[in-house]
């Protein structure tokens, strides 16, 4: 039931806890005593805006937290419209009598990309391709810059997953298969939540962050389900407790050095071995509070996934003691708060759940809620509206877009094109914005077509200034050309949809195959991939001058087209292994048996002349590396293992065995993780099989 009409108290002043001066922990300590249970199990409790049929019901329930689900936007989907929406939901808190604000969340997984006009950044596994950790950085702020100026403190991201196999329909929302390009790209922590000590969340331009699923959700078996029916995503996870530790936790590690604010569990199910089988992440104490909060020392709240628990075993009073037990504070019940909060409150009145329990929940939400300076600021400062799709926040995805590209073959250096020539361009994805951008854009499954704002692969490569011709079953290709951009891929997907099986293969559509058959056939031709995942191109390869791995590159097509352009170098690498066959899946930087088409970091460039060099040479930048690597110098680490990776692709061309591709792949991780000397003589060995 509804809490008890409330007496509002707010505006008596005087209470400590409105006091901005005190320190947080003061505030926190103040408020929370004054609470009843029911406000308690309200700020627990997060509603979907769509169920708020009765506004009412924000201060009937002392709702804590709304959220926007994918796809869940306001009409017209404006700046303007998501702010007055906010400041709406927001004004029913005053009638509460603490007044305490709503945290509003959305999943602003790339970019602002429910906000229709937002800058669409490129999905996570491009990043990771960028190997660029200031680029994700400035992603992050561009993103909490325009997610802040709509009235939202709030988002869910990033995505730490470690992408395992790529037949998940959540790959792309990973920044790749190796726990240290992951860890690399959490600068994107910084970018959104500013530094690690919270004290820039109070700026009009930043947001709280989520480091989700945790744990292992990028583990999960092929095709696993604890329930029976058909599913990668939301499945099992079988590893070792070391696999665990090295491969999964680590990213977790590193984001909360990074002071994020929020962290959500994974659907998904872990066996570690410990004899307990497959168990909701949801329901393991034993990581989310023992890990995460106790030993990582974790200090912000932890959010459930959407009913998530009710996937939990038992009833629903057993789901919510479960959940609460495992440390989770705040629990996204979209369209049951009503029920959650009873059955919150009754188990505490039962003696089931600890108040101490609950309070710590609590404080834990009222603190981040303080440092987003919500108590002073409840309302949307749309300030920064104006930079929302700006030209200087286009021009950031634009980078990232170009950063990303991965250039996987060039025979003949048929890349980069020179405006001069006649370019004759086609294929499903060449002039697709919604095919571009991927699943989270505008709604939940993202769609094919004209869905948002932005420039296609070829708007950009027409606004270069190329002399293009278009067809996109590519009819006629035939005469006078003197290359082919062929650009193919996927369709939009989200989530468990996307899982190979369900309906998803990685193999290119019949359309796609014939397109690239036709280009190639009759011209020097350029393929690109423009998808969430590597898609499987087999021999097909031989009949492909160029090929590039172009994921899903968000809004701005002019950064495809600047790479192909020369404007800018190829520089991507890939962030997951590129396999030859579905067969060979799940294949990961580090197995013993790795025989890929190419290998993880793999990635021509298009920047410098390629050095000349062999043996003698690789000895030598061995020796300088692992120098570089005693005096702490990763600038110069850094630089020395890219030169000696130019000699191994400049070699090896695309022959690629396995006992190339593992030491070329062995060597990236290496010097992520900072072992440049290593680096290069994995580099070597590369170098002499090749
Ligand atoms: C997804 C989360 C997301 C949540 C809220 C869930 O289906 O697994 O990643 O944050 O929805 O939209």
């Amino acid at each position: 039931a509804p809490t008890e009409t409330p007496q509002v108290v707010v505006d008596a002043h005087g209470l400590p806890y409105l006091d901005a001066r005190l320190p947080v922990r003061k505030r926190v300590a103040d408020l929370l005593g004054r609470m009843s249970l029911a406000e308690k199990a309200g700020q627990m409790t997060q509603a979907e805006r769509g169920a708020m049929t009765r506004p009412g019901d924000i201060a009937g329930y002392a709702l804590g937290s709304l959220l926007s689900g994918g796809g869940s936007t306001p009409t017209p989907n404006t700046p303007e419209a998501w702010a007055k929406m906010i400041d709406g939901f927001q004004l029913r808190t005053r009638a509460t009598r603490y007044q305490i604000p709503l945290i509003y969340g959305v999943d602003a997984v790339h970019g602002h990309n429910n906000l229709t006009g937002a800058t669409v950044m490129p999905h996570n596994i491009g990043i990771g391709a960028t190997r660029d950790p200031s680029l994700a950085q400035q992603t992050g702020a561009v993103t909490a810059a325009e997610v802040r100026a709509t009235g939202v403190p709030w988002d869910f991201a990033p995505c730490l997953c470690v992408s395992r196999d790529e037949r998940w329909g959540r790959s792309y929302e990973s920044f790749g298969e190796d726990p240290a390009l992951v860890e690399s790209m959490e600068t994107v922590i910084q970018g959104l939540q500013g530094r690690a000590d919270g004290r820039d969340l109070k700026r009009g331009d930043k947001v709280l962050a989520t480091a989700k699923h945790f744990v292992a959700d990028g583990g999960t078996a092929y095709g696993s389900s604890t329930t029976g029916t058909y599913t990668t995503d939301q499945g099992v996870t079988t590893v070792t407790r070391e696999q665990l530790e090295d491969v999964h936790l680590a990213p977790y590690r590193e984001a909360v050095d990074r002071g994020v604010g929020t962290v959500m569990p994974s659907y998904s199910s872990l066996d570690i071995g410990d004899g307990k089988g497959a168990v909701k992440m949801h329901a393991r104490g034993d990581m989310i509070d023992g890990v995460l909060k106790d030993r990582l020392g974790f200090d912000g709240f932890v959010i459930s996934d959407w009913n998530a628990i009710d996937q939990l075993p038992g009833d629903y009073a057993a789901h919510v003691r479960t959940a609460v037990g495992a440390g989770l504070d705040m629990m996204m019940v979209p369209y049951g708060y009503k029920d959650f909060t009873a059955a919150l409150i009754d188990e505490v009145k039962a003696g089931r759940i600890g108040e101490d329990r609950v309070d710590d929940a609590v404080a834990r939400i009222l603190t981040q809620k303080f440092r987003l300076g919500l108590f002073e600021h409840p309302y949307a400062d749309t300030g920064g509206a104006a930079a929302i799709g700006s030209p200087a926040h286009r021009e950031v995805a634009r980078r990232a877009a170009a950063e990303s590209q991965v250039l996987l073959k060039n025979a003949g250096g048929l890349l980069p094109l020179k405006k001069s020539e006649k370019v004759y361009v086609a294929g499903s994805n060449a002039d697709d914005i919604g095919n571009q951008t991927g699943g989270w854009t505008l709604t939940w499954q993202g769609a094919s077509g004209d869905t948002v704002p932005g420039t296609t692969v070829l708007q950009g490569l027409r606004r270069a200034g190329g002399d293009v011709t278009y067809s996109k079953d590519a009819s006629a290709p035939t005469g006078g050309y003197d290359a082919g951009v062929v650009v193919v891929g996927e369709t939009p997907y989200a989530e468990g949809v996307g899982d190979v099986g369900n309906g998803h293969s990685l193999s290119l559509s019949a359309a796609d195959r014939a397109a690239v058959d036709k280009v190639c056939g009759a011209m020097k031709c350029a393929v690109l991939i423009v998808s969430g995942r590597p898609q499987l191109i087999g021999d097909r390869l031989d009949e492909i001058d160029a090929l590039v791995a172009s994921w899903l590159p968000g809004t701005e097509g002019e950064g495809v087209a600047d790479v192909l352009y020369g404007e800018r170098p190829f520089t991507g690498q890939l962030p997951v292994t590129w396999p030859r066959s579905e067969a060979q899946l799940p294949v990961n930087v580090g197995d013993t048996s790795y025989d890929p088409q190419f290998p993880y970091g793999w990635g021509l460039t298009t920047r410098t002349r390629i050095p000349e060099g062999g043996t003698a040479t690789l000895r030598d930048l061995g020796a300088r590396a692992a120098a570089a690597e005693r005096h702490g110098d990763d600038r110069a680490g850094r630089a020395l293992v890219t030169r000696a990776r130019l000699l191994v692709q400049r070699k090896a061309g695309d022959h690629l065995t396995q006992a190339v591709s593992r030491p070329f792949a062995d060597a990236d991780h290496l010097l992520l993780t900072g072992r440049y000397g290593k680096a290069v003589e994995k580099l070597a060995q590369a170098y002499r099989a090749a």
